[in-house]
């Protein structure tokens, strides 16, 4: 197939048989002009002789038409065309055949141009050759039971009778182009009958006599010189002997030798030729297969060199073929002992043998099989092996064999055993200590809100003696202003009033004013605490909270601070977020209130509320992170942590307060599992960061709460946060 393939691959035999059929349609339809116009040129070549027969030019238009449809592929119903014209040229030629041989004649041949015809009819070896040629044509593509095509052999039989008659026309010899006592076939019927023969044999170059002829293999070169040379050496020398006898040049004898040697040189020069040619083709072939053997011996060595691999060939059956040293150190077999039996010996164990077969026959049928399975050793040992398997098939497609290559991966695997283990071992004890840091969380939280309970407890039972101290405190205050009435009676010694007076207004009225002042921090510490404790245990109720509707109205009840610190407050665009309304607005309100309250007294005050510009994503939780910035005093690192305890204060001197404005307001974020933190620089100011959950926490796109979210998403997400937030 493949020494065929320059001549086959190349276009020149579509294009021949082209120029066949436009040449067989030209003279054909110079006939049936030479019969309109009743120009005897035209039908005959030959003044004198027979001409073309106007039927037989129809039947060369059909076939010639057939021809050129069926050359390429082409749709079904052009086919069929193709082979009815077939058909029809086949049945004229046995019509007129029978005609002759039966001695009956239904003028088939007379029906055109009848008046001009004379006694012109199709000639028996013309009706013989259009039969095998309309046969030809309608069998092309139709090979026998036992592959051969018929198509060819039939095309070269009218090849054979059509150039018959030429060497006829050329010789004189009329018994080569007419049948005795009938017309004989006109010299231009049988130049088309050539040409459409010769166009069939070169329509399917790829099949019998013409793959031969056109092959690149010896016989091929042999055909194409032979048999032209076959065909025109003793035409040519014949024809030259006899022209040159007829004008008298030489006597028949010596007619005879000169054609005789002339064909005998010319035929042995071009046997010579042709043997030297085949020579060189046979040398070439022999260093192609010499190089192709080097080639396989490198090959071979290069195999034998790998260690770490088993590669080996095996037959279609799957029978080991050839053996590396790689194959011998990972399996443990030698060459002799394992060369010719089947690859199942490798399986570890019977059930598996069917399997490995099985691989044979999956590779065949998919290009290629891998796996990673267990195989055995000569020893009985077993490893882990990868093992890749590829079909090797011949040029025709046909299953030569396998190659197969196995590789030893024990220890891959028992590596890959290893990390698997130690990761089961790993996610084991992240497993645990997620447990434990859970429970623990648990616990603090319990006593957390254990601490609360207590806090608020204790802070609510100190108010009732604190009450009754301010209670006292009154009653001193009043009890000290029935002590002026009764001094300031004029039957009191003057000495005893003056002395009464003096310890009512001095003494006494500063213990009380003391005991109020006591009294009213105390009762600041005690609100501090409850709200803190508030902070802990209120139920809060989760929903979209619009930061930028809170805002303004914040700012509003600040007025008084704000102008009174003649502070400048700015306002960005602020996202929705999920929360409590009431408790993150008290944690804006601290901050804000904070960052007027401890402005620096040197600079204009400037505080700015937003939030940070990166979107929330599954991958930062779902958070967006507020914040709250000013240019005041600033806190020093060392500080930063500590101001978000209770009653941790820095700036005593500055402002009054409880410090305990941001242990709240931390409580309350962490209660929406979020944080709060800040960063500052003593002189130069502070921001407080507020990170807040802005989804629930499976939102599909995980991106901020949308005001117009529908109703359904909105109350599962309120339910999820709430619970969230009030830890359920
Ligand atoms: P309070 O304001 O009642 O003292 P806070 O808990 O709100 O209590 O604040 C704790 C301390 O943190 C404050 O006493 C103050 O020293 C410091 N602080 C809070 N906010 C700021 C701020 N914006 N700039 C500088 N210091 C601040």
């Amino acid at each position: 197939m493949s020494g065929r393939s320059t001549w086959h691959s190349a276009r020149w035999p579509d294009a021949f048989v082209r120029v066949c059929c436009a040449a067989a349609i030209g003279v054909t339809g110079l006939v049936l002009l030479g019969w309109t116009l009743d120009v005897p040129a035209l039908r005959c070549v030959l003044p004198g002789r027979v001409a073309m027969n106007p039927a037989t030019a129809i039947c060369f238009l059909l076939a010639a038409g057939s021809l050129s449809i069926l050359r390429a592929p082409r749709p079904a119903g052009w086919q069929r065309l193709a082979q009815f014209a077939a058909m029809l040229v086949a049945v004229v030629g046995a019509v007129k055949l029978s005609g002759y041989l039966l001695g009956w004649n239904i003028g088939i041949d007379r029906l055109l141009f009848h008046a001009q015809l004379g006694d012109n009819e199709i000639a028996p070896n013309t009706a013989f050759n259009f039969l095998a040629l309309g046969l030809a044509l309608w069998c092309l593509d139709r090979p026998t039971r036992t592959g051969r095509w018929p198509a060819h052999g039939l095309a070269m039989l009218v090849a054979i009778g059509a150039v018959l008659s030429v060497v006829g026309y050329a010789f004189g010899a009329r018994v080569l182009y007419g049948v005795p006592s009938t017309i004989p076939m006109a010299l231009n019927t049988a130049t088309v009958f050539c040409l459409l023969s010769l166009g069939l044999l070169a329509a399917r170059p790829n099949r019998g006599i013409a793959a031969l002829f056109l092959g690149s293999s010896p016989g091929g070169t042999l055909a194409r010189r032979l048999v032209p040379a076959a065909v025109a050496i003793p035409a040519i020398v014949g024809w030259l002997r006899l022209a040159g006898q007829n004008r008298g040049f030489y006597d028949t004898e010596l007619g005879v030798a000169v054609m005789v040697a002339v064909t005998i040189i010319t035929l042995l020069l071009l046997i010579l030729w042709t043997a030297e040619t085949v020579n060189r083709i046979e040398a070439g072939r022999k260093q192609a297969e010499a190089s192709l053997r080097e080639s396989e011996d490198r090959f071979q060595l290069l195999v034998n060199s790998v260690h770490d691999y088993a590669i080996f060939m095996l037959d279609p059956e799957g029978r080991v073929a050839t053996w590396n040293l790689g194959a011998q150190r990972i399996l443990g077999y030698t060459a002799e002992e394992i060369v010719g039996q089947h690859v199942s010996r490798f399986a570890p164990n019977a059930i598996s043998r069917a399997a490995v077969a099985g691989e044979l026959h999956r590779a065949a049928a998919d290009g290629r099989f891998e796996e990673e399975a267990r195989r055995r050793r000569k020893d009985g040992t077993q490893f882990w092996a990868n093992v890749i398997i590829t079909p090797i098939r011949s040029a025709d497609g046909r299953l030569t064999g396998f190659a197969k290559v196995t590789r030893d991966i024990t220890r891959q695997r028992g590596a890959e055993e290893a990390i698997r283990q130690l990761t089961q071992n790993l996610e084991h004890r992240v497993a645990e200590r997620t447990a434990e840091l859970a429970e623990s969380n648990d616990q603090l939280r319990q006593q957390n809100q254990e601490n609360e309970m207590f806090v608020y407890s204790v802070s609510h039972d100190l108010r009732s003696p604190l009450v009754n101290l301010e209670g006292f405190s009154q009653e001193l205050v009043h009890v000290c202003g029935e002590l002026r009435e009764l001094l300031a009676d004029p039957d009191v010694p003057a000495e005893t009033r003056d002395r009464g007076m003096a310890l009512v207004d001095g003494d006494v009225a500063e213990s009380i004013r003391y005991i109020n002042q006591a009294v009213l921090r105390l009762s600041g510490i005690i609100d501090s605490l409850l709200r803190l404790s508030r902070a802990g245990r209120v139920e809060y109720q989760a929903q979209e909270v619009d930061v930028n509707a809170m805002l303004p109205r914040l700012l509003d009840s600040m007025r008084g601070t704000i102008a009174e610190r003649g502070a400048a407050v700015h306002c960005g665009e602020l996202p929705v977020v999920w929360g409590d309304p009431t408790a993150l607005e008290l944690v804006f309100a601290n901050l804000v209130g904070n960052a007027l309250k401890y402005a620096d007294p040197l600079r204009p005050a400037h505080v700015e509320i937003g939030c940070r510009p990166e979107p929330s994503s599954e991958e930062n939780g779902n958070r967006l992170t507020f914040y709250v910035r000013d240019n005041g005093l600033g806190i020093a690192a060392e500080y930063q942590e500590r101001v978000f305890q209770p009653f941790k204060r820095v700036h005593t001197q500055v402002a009054e307060g409880e410090g305990m404005g941001l242990a709240i307001a931390r409580r309350i974020v962490e209660r929406h599992r979020g944080r709060i933190w800040v960063e500052s620089a003593p002189g130069s100011g502070s921001t407080f960061f507020v990170e807040l959950p802005v989804v629930r926490a499976n939102r599909p796109n995980g991106g901020p709460a949308r005001r117009g979210a529908d109703n359904e998403n909105r109350e599962s997400d309120q339910e999820e946060m709430t619970c969230s937030l009030n830890h359920c």
